[in-house]
């Protein structure tokens, strides 16, 4: 059924302002409320622009890493909520959503009152793939910023006794773009004092990527005497050690931190009604993002399957949700306007890997830059991409080393 209350033409002056209800302030939900409060103002009536987010901090989960060793700080990366929709008619509701109703067009909260919608937008993510080997909770998840806190918490726990005979054992499991990452940022953070093990159970490592970016990241991993182990079965983790298969022959592997980077699966969706999904539990969507068979419900960003190039599918990654954003705010108003509304077309720049500290590569339109240079122009891409002008001018003002505020 598709209800929605684009049928009693919310265009009309005189009736109120339809209700966008967004559920999830990332790269999908919050991009797509800060392109929709920019239709606010040239066209009349605006929408009324709810964001149901948890979190007190949004997450630019790209530049997590660096918080690791100090070249960037959380506020940089993590501003709040409350800072980045100050000067916006947005209003953040941080609360948990449980429950959607697309029948009724509610949603059911964790601690406030249900909130009803004209319009929704689903942006909830993904989390991570949930572990089935034996003792995987003495791993640690890098999904977060609580979870780098978590790893932050252990390694200056170890530090203070960590010496080149004595280092500490770091294991990563999953050689994907965080694995990889996030071994190349502990190996310049602990240098000598630190040995790093990352182990894959495929036969290549990034393996997403293309081969010059598995090339470069190899190398760089080899200059920092990080192990790689493809191929492998893990087999158990324990509290001081990983035991894994490799070359038919079992491994113990002495472990003081182990970290799972193994994937990331869809959110599952918050409904007793299920929509219908692809076999990796995203959520099917019409080529303008609506969710099928409910025009007034939009689905974006890791959680929704949405198109990509020569009938493939868009990737789980912030480019494509971040792409995603201004199409369903454009929808959203041609929706209310009754005009055409535009289908979503993803188109891959490239990608971009930090392998240590003042080094990354990147790869797009056949340019690879790698070093010092592939850092630089890593962190002012990212920069380009961080919300809200004027959370990009602390930054640009705080790297540039000008004095002003700063706080945590
Ligand atoms: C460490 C790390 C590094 C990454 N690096 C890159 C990179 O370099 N390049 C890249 O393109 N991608 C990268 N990604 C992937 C990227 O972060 C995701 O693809 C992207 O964030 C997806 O956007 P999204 O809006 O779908 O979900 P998210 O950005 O994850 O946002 C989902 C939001 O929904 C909220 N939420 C969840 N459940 C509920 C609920 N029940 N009620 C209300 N709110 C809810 C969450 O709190 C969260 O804020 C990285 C991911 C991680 C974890």
């Amino acid at each position: 059924m598709p209800a929605s209350s684009s049928s009693s033409s919310p265009a009309d002056p005189h009736l109120p302002q339809p209700h966008v209800c967004i559920v999830g302030g990332g790269f999908g939900g919050l991009y797509c409320a800060l392109a929709l409060q920019r239709y606010q103002r040239r066209s009349a009536p605006t929408f009324r622009i709810t964001l149901v987010e948890p979190r007190e901090r949004f997450l630019f989960t790209p530049l997590l890493y660096e918080v690791l060793t100090d070249e960037l700080k959380p506020w940089e990366i993590a501003p709040s909520y409350h800072e980045l929709l100050r000067p916006y008619a947005i209003h953040h509701c941080q609360d948990w959503v449980e429950q959607i109703d697309v029948h009724h067009q509610h949603v059911t909260l964790r601690r406030g009152e249900p909130l009803s919608y004209d319009y929704l937008v689903v942006a909830t993510g993904s989390r991570l793939k949930p572990p089935v080997t034996e003792g995987s909770h003495h791993a640690l998840p890098f999904n977060t910023l609580e979870d780098t806190w978590a790893l932050e918490k252990r390694l200056a726990e170890l530090e203070p006794t960590a010496t080149e005979a004595n280092p500490i054992h770091i294991v990563v499991t999953g050689a994907g773009p965080s694995g990889v990452e996030l071994a190349c940022k502990l190996a310049d953070r602990l240098g000598r004092r630190g040995h790093i093990t990352v182990l894959d159970r495929r036969a290549v490592i990034l393996r997403s990527h293309s081969l010059a970016i598995q090339r470069v990241a190899s190398k760089a991993m080899a200059k920092r005497g990080i192990e790689v182990f493809t191929d492998v079965a893990l087999e158990a983790v324990k509290a001081d050690q990983v035991i894994y298969h490799h070359a038919d022959r079992a491994h113990h592997c002495p472990a003081d931190i182990v970290v799972w980077t193994v994937g990331t699966i869809p959110q599952p969706w918050l409904g007793v009604e299920i929509p219908k999904q692809s076999p990796l539990a995203q959520c099917l969507v019409k080529p303008t993002l609506q969710l099928l068979d409910y025009e007034n419900v939009f689905v974006l960003g890791d959680i929704a399957e949405m198109p990509g190039p020569k009938k493939s599918r868009a990737p789980m990654t912030a480019q494509a949700a971040y792409q995603a954003a201004p199409i369903v705010a454009h929808n959203l108003w041609a929706s209310v306007h009754r005009r055409p509304l535009r289908p979503f077309h993803y188109h891959h720049l490239g990608n971009m890997l930090t392998l240590g500290k003042g080094e990354a590569v990147v790869h797009g339109f056949g340019i690879c830059l790698t070093g010092r240079v592939g850092a630089i122009a890593r962190r002012w891409g990212y920069w380009l991409r961080l919300p809200t002008f004027h959370h990009r001018w602390q930054v640009f003002k705080h790297w540039l080393g000008w004095k002003g505020r700063r706080k945590t």
